[in-house]
């Protein structure tokens, strides 16, 4: 069986929370109220849930924040960046329609200015809130000192992500590409309202595979009511799963700028490659 990771390094796992808020309706020029404010749940309940079971296992984890959400939420922002946890970007009213470059440039501005004031530090990665990007969007996310993106679902490794600078020559970031099918809460319980206790064991299932194969997890839930996962049961199928993987041997949780960073300080571990 091929090695990607040192023999030490068994499987990496890395836990992602899309914040999710009310910048999800907002942006799309809904009011955020009633039926239609699952996205204030995620904020009031679900994130406050995560973190504290976050900081009770011990694991490191990544909340990709909208800049909408975090101008709602500062206290929250900030909370959840002194518990240890990550706060990377996530577009600013989670955009997932097409527009102008010059438009979606000053947007990625926008929201790395928001976190980056309100933390007092350099954000270093970012996740495409539709899974829309392009190399320019890589050149600006490179230009604000980025490490990461975390976008594509085309590889079951991380990667150097080469990209054309836009002058001739090429860049690179790094690449943490998530499974946003499998492993994603949004389709089991958007689409096919899997019970908690199901989503459970295919997340187990998935793990255990991944474990004895490329050794590469990386699990996406939203707190948000209706197709989140930060109402209770839900929640604890979350916990379930993390208490799973812990009982593995050579198995290490980061944070997705912990392992970005690992990958930047380990580069003979990674494949390069580009879009094409
Ligand atoms: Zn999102």
């Amino acid at each position: 069986m091929k090695t990607y990771f040192p023999s030490d390094l068994k499987c990496v796992v890395l836990l992602g929370v899309d914040f999710d808020g009310p910048c999800h309706e907002v942006g799309r020029g809904i009011a955020p109220l009633g039926i239609h404010s699952w996205g204030r749940y995620s904020a009031k309940r679900g994130v406050p849930r995560h973190l504290e079971m976050f900081q009770r296992l011990g694991v490191p984890c990544t909340f990709f924040v909208p800049g909408y959400d975090a101008e709602q939420y500062p206290d929250l922002v900030k909370a959840i960046d002194s518990s240890g946890c990550e706060v990377a970007a996530h577009g600013y009213l989670h955009e997932a329609w097409e527009m102008p470059f010059e438009e979606e440039e000053a947007l990625l501005r926008k929201t790395n200015d928001i976190l980056g004031n309100l933390l007092g530090k350099q954000v270093l990665g970012w996740r495409s809130p539709s899974g829309r990007k392009s190399d320019r969007t890589m050149q600006v996310l490179k230009s604000m000192g980025y490490i990461y993106d975390s976008s594509d679902k085309d590889y079951d490794l991380p990667y150097r992500l080469r990209f054309s600078d836009g002058a001739g020559g090429t860049n690179n970031l790094i690449e943490l590409p998530n499974n946003t099918y499998s492993l994603d809460d949004f389709p089991f319980y958007k689409f096919s309202h899997t019970p908690p206790s199901e989503v459970r064991d295919q997340w187990i299932d998935e793990f255990e595979h991944i474990y004895n194969s490329d050794g590469f997890f990386v699990l996406t839930v939203h707190p948000r009511s209706g197709w989140g996962s930060g109402t209770p049961s839900r929640s604890r199928a979350f916990e379930e799963v993390i208490r799973h993987i812990q009982q593995y041997d050579g198995v290490r949780f980061f944070s997705c700028a912990g392992f970005a960073q690992w990958c930047l300080a380990n580069p003979h571990y990674l494949e390069e490659a580009c879009h094409t």
